[in-house]
């Protein structure tokens, strides 16, 4: 458990169960319920259904979004604070229309709505947030198109707030509304002095791309005034950043926004909602910390700071409480989903051993290392044996350049380096005292595992921006990890790698996993992912979209589930399509070309079949490895 820290980051929903596997609990409120990932794992292989996949356990996001409803709804209570919780989820975060279904209905009695940030989004909360009494919340630059729609939304009795973002927006949400008679339902996004922290620390400060400066909204307010529209001003909004770790910028925030909100009501603009964005962290890494992958505050905390800090600063500036729209999207939707990827190789640094038995009229630098090698065990200075290989190993490779040795003197020489590196760690590894250099063996040791799937598809954060995903095997936590390794994927691109993992809850570039077996196969999870990660991914290297299962628990039966459903990923005929390509061309011009072969007797008819058959097959099959059941 402490290993890979499951239940620091699992958020109550992923624990290690009594027989070393990780098991889901899906429901916060039923925790007797719980699915063991080897079940799942078994089942999706009684699919048929390939690796690598990614598994949506429809519960997780329920249980989010009533954890976020009720706990805004008790806090509220509790602080007798007069006005509502209208939250809504931004589908930037996830659109799948799975995982918005899923919401809307799961936040129906809460009147839960949708938050839109460009015109195609629009289109699909227009048609997915039915619900009169929920908020449309539009954010994100417009056109008059994006306004009509809005527009649109008013007429068929929904609640849609079109949020300014720049200030000539405005003038044309004005023009139109006018010309279309339909009367809209404005909010201002501040631009906060607030600063967030964090990786997205640029959303807030005098250089946010969004919202508008106090003078703006001054100005905005009374410039509806003077369009007798200064009654459609309904919501003041802000956002400081996503992920934040530390709770203090939100209590800041916060507080900034009440006295913007507090001014212009007392300006005569009376506003219903407070809208405090996103942000709302999540544990990546297990550590409750400021870190950037982590957060100091629990979520009845930052709902806490939300609620009481509105309702402090409008009891002093004697202003009705507003009501609180929030717009998290990673929180409710990050633990929802996970990547299960396949181990299907290891990349040692060393590569292989070659037999370093002395020869005759051997060069002096392999009998330099030779004796290192040998005299090890004599050896009581192991910094100064590792700074001689290194040293001997570096004018080794200069020899084999300037022709003064051969490759085979140079693979023994290396043989004996690596073997040499290895003695040393593991001396090391026992001693009180590790020199700051000595501590980067671990890393210089490990092995790669090599792994079916593609960052830039299904992690790309990790990749852009280096984001911290925990990752773990599924199965056989119990069992003591043997192997320090860091992963790569599948993609022909050397940043496709993970190499950032919280071991012991201590940041390193090596997770310890299992040895790799030939007669078991070897399953890693990537946790989180259901937040943008499954979403904002990339066909590089036209690796595509993954399969999916859906995973639903069966109320009646706590060890119970079902796979509702099977999404298949990509195609390798949809990618090549998406590029411009006609894969059915394309497989009529190679057998046109197996055919030639078969008339000049290079191919034998039955096996130009068999050829032909099989180019179709992978246009028709998974982008990714396809690997032995
Ligand atoms: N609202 C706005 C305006 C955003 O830009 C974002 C994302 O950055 C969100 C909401 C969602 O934020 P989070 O995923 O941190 O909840």
């Amino acid at each position: 458990e402490r290993t890979y820290g499951v239940s620091s980051w699992g958020g109550g929903y992923f624990k290690i169960g009594e027989n070393g596997n990780i098991h889901v609990v899906p429901d916060q409120n039923k925790s007797d319920t719980k699915i063991d990932f080897a079940s799942v794992l078994k089942e999706i292989n009684d699919e048929n259904v390939q690796f690598p996949v990614v598994v949506r356990f429809h519960d997780v996001l329920r249980s989010q979004v009533v954890s976020l409803n009720e706990a805004f709804n008790d806090v509220i209570k509790e602080a007798n604070y007069t006005g509502r919780y209208n939250g809504v989820y931004p589908i930037k975060v996830n659109q799948m229309r799975e995982v918005v279904e899923e919401i809307v209905d799961a936040g129906a009695p809460y009147d839960f709505g949708l938050e839109a940030g460009s015109k195609p989004e629009l289109l699909a909360v227009l048609a997915y947030n039915t619900n009169a009494n929920s908020l449309t919340i539009l954010n994100g630059y417009k056109d008059e198109e994006f306004i009509k729609l809005a527009l649109l939304g008013r007429k068929l009795g929904r609640k849609v707030v079109v949020v300014i973002e720049k200030f000539s927006e405005l003038a044309m949400l004005v023009k139109i509304s006018k010309e279309l008679d339909i009367e809209p339902i404005i909010g201002l996004r501040s631009k906060m002095r607030s600063k967030g922290q964090g990786r997205w620390v640029g959303s807030s400060g005098d250089r946010a791309k969004f919202g508008l400066t106090i003078s703006e909204l001054i100005k905005g307010a009374r410039y509806l005034e003077s369009q007798g529209m200064g009654h459609t001003l309904k919501l003041l909004h802000f956002h400081i950043g996503s992920q934040l770790p530390d709770i203090r910028a939100i209590k800041d925030a916060v507080n900034e926004s009440a006295r913007i909100y507090a001014e212009l009501h007392k300006l005569g603009f009376k506003l219903e909602y407070v809208d405090v964005g996103g942000g709302l962290g999540i544990d990546y890494d297990g550590s409750q910390s400021t870190n950037d992958s982590s957060r100091n505050y629990s979520l009845r905390e930052y709902v806490a700071d939300v609620v009481y800090g509105l309702r402090e600063m409008c009891d002093l500036e004697g202003v009705p409480h507003p009501n609180i729209v929030s717009e998290s999207g990673r929180a409710i939707t990050a633990h929802h989903s996970c990547v299960i990827t396949e181990v299907v190789g290891e990349i040692k640094p060393e590569g292989v051993d070659l037999d370093t038995v002395a020869t005759e009229n051997e060069h002096v630098l392999l009998k330099n290392m030779r004796y290192l090698h040998e005299s090890l065990s004599e050896n009581d200075n192991y910094q100064e044996v590792f700074n001689d290989a290194s040293r001997w190993k570096e004018q080794a490779s200069q020899a084999f350049s300037l022709r003064v040795i051969g490759m085979e003197e140079l693979g023994k020489i290396e043989t004996l380096y690596w073997q040499i590196l290895r003695f040393v760690h593991a001396y090391y590894q026992q001693a009180d005292f590790v020199p700051e250099e000595m501590q980067d063996l671990d890393y210089a040791l490990s092995s790669q595992y090599l792994c079916n799937f593609s960052v830039f598809q299904s992690a790309v954060d990790s990749w852009a921006i280096g984001q911290l995903l925990p990752v773990a095997p599924l199965t056989n936590l119990h069992k003591a990890p043997v192997k320090n390794c860091s992963l790569v994927d599948i993609t022909c691109d050397s940043d496709g790698k993970i190499d950032r993992f919280v071991v012991d809850h201590v940041l390193g570039k090596v997770l310890p996993l299992p040895e790799l077996k030939t007669d078991e196969k070897c399953y890693l999870g990537i946790f989180l992912t259901g937040a943008y990660q499954d979403v904002m991914g990339d066909m590089h290297n036209l690796f595509g979209r993954l399969n999916e299962v859906h995973v639903f628990s069966l109320e009646d039966d706590p060890e119970k589930f079902y796979i509702e459903e099977v999404i298949k990923g990509t195609t390798v005929e949809q990618v090549l399509s998406i590029m411009q390509y006609h894969p059915s061309a394309m497989a009529l011009d190679v057998k046109k070309t197996i055919d030639k072969e078969v008339a000049l007797g290079k191919i034998k008819p039955r096996e130009g079949v068999k050829w032909t058959d099989f180019y179709e097959e992978c246009l028709g099959g998974y982008t990714y490895l396809r690997t032995e059941k």
